[in-house]
Parts: C-alpha cells; sequence; structure tokens
C-alpha cells in the first residue's frame, strides 16, 4: 500500500531502508537470477554479505540497455534476468522500442502490486484522493504505463475509468458523462485532446478536471507544455518519469519544483556519463526496490538530469530532479557545433500557438542540420517561432510552415524527431 508516512523519513533511515533492501534482493537473485548471477560473479560478488555497504554497492558494475537487448536476442522470448520460473510471472509489457528493439518484461503478482504501490505516489503526489474519479483514454496494449496508473488509481481508491477502444470525441463524451475529476496520459495527447474539444464545441475547462498526470514523455515538466494544458484544462498538470524495464520512479508533488524520486521503492544515482564518476548533472543510473522477478540493479537509464539542492517545500526527503528528464542522452543534436536537445526546441515552439510540430533532422557531412516544421497560422507566425529559437538556442534554424492537420498525432511516446 501507498503509505504516507515513508516520504519524510530522515535521510539517514531512508538509506539504511534503501541498503536493507537491495541486500534482501541480491540475497534472493543471486544463484536464481541467472542474468544477475554471471553478471556478479565476473564483478566479484559470490554473496550478499559481500554488500556491506554504500561502497560496495558502487561497485558493482554498471548496466546499460544493449546488455539487456542482446540478453533477450541471446534466449528468445524473455532472455535471463527471471528469478523465478516462467509460471510464476503474471504480465508481460514491451517497451516503446522508441530508441531501437523493444524489450520484453514480465512482473509477478507481487511485482504488479508494487506497480499499484509506486503508482500510488505519483497519483498522491498530485494530490489524487479516494473521491477522484481518474479517466485514462489509453489503448491498453503493451504499454505498461497507464495500465500501472489504471491499478494505482484503484490501490489509492480513487474511482479508475478505463478510456481504451474509443475515438478522441467518444472519450471527451465519457469524461463528461462520467464526471471524470482526473486526466492521465501524455501531455502530446493532453493537447490533442484539448484541440478536439474546441472542434466538437465542448469547453474542456467546464469539464470537473482538476488534476492532470502526465508519463510516456518529458513534456508536463517544459513549463510552456504545463502552461498550455493547465490553461486549456483549467487544471494543474503533474508530470511523471517511469521506464517499462525499471518502473514508475518519478512524480511531482503540489510544489512542482521538479521530479521527485520515489527512494523508498528506488536507489537513484547520477553519474558523469563520460568517467561513470558521480556528478550533480548528467545521466540517471537507478536501482529497483520491489521487483525481484526481473529486477535492475545501478540501470543506466539515458535520461539527462540535474540534481536540485536543498529540501522540497512539500516536506518530502526524496531527491529532486530540477526540471524533470531534461532530455534523451542519445537525443543530443549538434548543430553547427552547438548541443540542442528536442525538449529545448519544443519548450520554445509551446510558447506559440503551435498545434503540432516536426523536427527534421538532415545529415550535411559530419553535422546535423535541423528543419522544424510547424502547424501554425502563415509564414508570419513561422518566423516569430524561428526568432524565439535563435534567441534562445543561439543558432538560426530552418522553419517552416505546415497545413493544419498535416503532421501526425500520437497517443503513445511523441515521435517528434525524424531523421531524414
Ligand atoms: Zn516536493
Amino acid at each position: 500500500m501507498y503509505d504516507a508516512a515513508l516520504e519524510t523519513l530522515d535521510p539517514e533511515r531512508l538509506r539504511a531502508r534503501q541498503l536493507a533492501r537491495l541486500q534482501a534482493q541480491v540475497e534472493a537473485v543471486l544463484g536464481a537470477n541467472p542474468f544477475w548471477t554471471a553478471r556478479w560473479r565476473t564483478a566479484g560478488l559470490t554473496s550478499a554479505r559481500d554488500l556491506r555497504g554504500w561502497d560496495d554497492v558502487r561497485r558493482l558494475p554498471l548496466l546499460d540497455k544493449r546488455a539487456l537487448v542482446e540478453d533477450q536476442a541471446a534466449h528468445p522470448r524473455f532472455g535471463t534476468n527471471l528469478t523465478f520460473p516462467l509460471e510464476r510471472y503474471v504480465r508481460v509489457h514491451q517497451t516503446s522500442g522508441t530508441s531501437g528493439t523493444p524489450l520484453y518484461w514480465l512482473d509477478t503478482q507481487e511485482s504488479w502490486e508494487w506497480w499499484a504501490r509506486c503508482w500510488g505516489f505519483v497519483l498522491a503526489g498530485a494530490g489524487v484522493r479516494r473521491d477522484d474519479r481518474a479517466f485514462f483514454p489509453f489503448s491498453f496494449g503493451l504499454f505498461v504505463g497507464f495500465w500501472a496508473g489504471f491499478e494505482g488509481a484503484r490501490a489509492l481508491g480513487a474511482l479508475a475509468i478505463p478510456g481504451g477502444g474509443q475515438d478522441s470525441p467518444t472519450r471527451l463524451a465519457a469524461m463528461q458523462t462520467l464526471g471524470a475529476t482526473v486526466l492521465v496520459c501524455t501531455p502530446s495527447y493532453a493537447l490533442h485532446l484539448l484541440q478536439v474539444a474546441r472542434e466538437c464545441g465542448i469547453d474542456p475547462a467546464a469539464l470537473p478536471v482538476r488534476v492532470t498526470v502526465h508519463a510516456g514523455e518529458p513534456g508536463a515538466g517544459i513549463p510552456s507544455v504545463r502552461a498550455r494544458i493547465e490553461a486549456g484544462w483549467d487544471a494543474r498538470a503533474y508530470d511523471h518519469a517511469g521506464m517499462t524495464e525499471m518502473g514508475a520512479y518519478g512524480f511531482e508533488c503540489e510544489a512542482q519544483a521538479g521530479l521527485h524520486v520515489n527512494e523508498t521503492e528506488f536507489i537513484a544515482e547520477v553519474i558523469d556519463p563520460a568517467t561513470g564518476r558521480p556528478a550533480t548533472e548528467g545521466e540517471l543510473v537507478l536501482t529497483n526496490l520491489g521487483r525481484v522477478g526481473s529486477p535492475l540493479i545501478r540501470y543506466r537509464t539515458g535520461d539527462r538530469v540535474r540534481l536540485a539542492s536543498g529540501p522540497c517545500t512539500c516536506g518530502r526527503t526524496f531527491a529532486r530532479l530540477e526540471g524533470g528528464v531534461l532530455g534523451r542522452l542519445d537525443d543530443m543534436l549538434i548543430v553547427r557545433g552547438v548541443n540542442v536537445f528536442p525538449s529545448a526546441i519544443e519548450a520554445i515552439v509551446r510558447r506559440f500557438p503551435v498545434e503540432e510540430f516536426q523536427i527534421e533532422v538532415f545529415r550535411a557531412g559530419e553535422l546535423d542540420e535541423v528543419r522544424v516544421l510547424l502547424e501554425v497560422d502563415g509564414d508570419d507566425g513561422a518566423r516569430r517561432v524561428q526568432d524565439a529559437l535563435r534567441a534562445g538556442l543561439g543558432i538560426r534554424l530552418q522553419v517552416a510552415a505546415v497545413a493544419a492537420g498535416s503532421l501526425p498525432r500520437f497517443e503513445l511516446k511523441a515521435r517528434r524527431v525524424v531523421r531524414r
């Protein structure tokens, strides 16, 4: 169950709790789970008793996604990161595959309960209560995020409303009829629903939605995106971060001062991606503590983050990631010598009345060249965005206006960067 008292544990007790849970997990996994047993034996860890303190933890090898992809390719279908026989697992989900080959991931009864518990922290952080009605406009396919959110709403005691198998106007009608007070979806889809509502003659601000919670993309952490969602729905928009293979680890509180990492269920480290040494800004490395059947220990997420200093005004003692997930390390573009993250382009584009956009990346010799396509009114609108991009990024990007409705729309993870 979600337990609010855990969120304000003093840091020393929190660290002790993390270490004890990790030691128990290593004890359960070593010898039973072929993937981790082989990796750790190579690294010299043969018994959970070798893991005495944090220095020992930091000597455990880092893991990257490529190793998981290779393991599943070599041992189809689910790889060797399995602590129990296959019949113990009750759920299968799949990563989105935006960064290569998708992974399949299995959960046991216990780890599925764990997902629900983790989402309890996410929803409680956004102020969701037992008397709320949470709507999930999601196709309920292989993507785990909103399935787990749905379970989290149930675990918290709220009313969970499935919005699968419906088009957008039908979903809006269901939200109206059932009085949804919470909307859980990607930031892109929240913006898209606003547009559809206007086309259907529905004023979204007049609906009882008071909270929106966003997963799947970093958008809700981008101030201009958040402002558009909040103004359109007349609600407060909260960011959340999670990964299929890792779990629902990050959430915002009412202070909306970055993403808290749920440190009762995860261990977070930030490293310099080049050297692997601890850093304040760099790559997020995570360990989950409640998924014994298929755990990840010291996993390189590929997400660039910055640790906030000082405590949060909400009273939680959990670490905070300033500005949420800042971008994917492998998404970074180098345009005429300047490092540009697609999220930085989005932050500027969303300040303007742009319905949808796309970033085209061309290879010009050894260099990336970028063109931004915008669904915006007229060349004048495009020019204003171009001026703002130049002021914000320090480089001039090609910008072109395209017809309204001509760019793809996304229900799940948006793919707005296209390589030509
Ligand atoms: Zn807080």
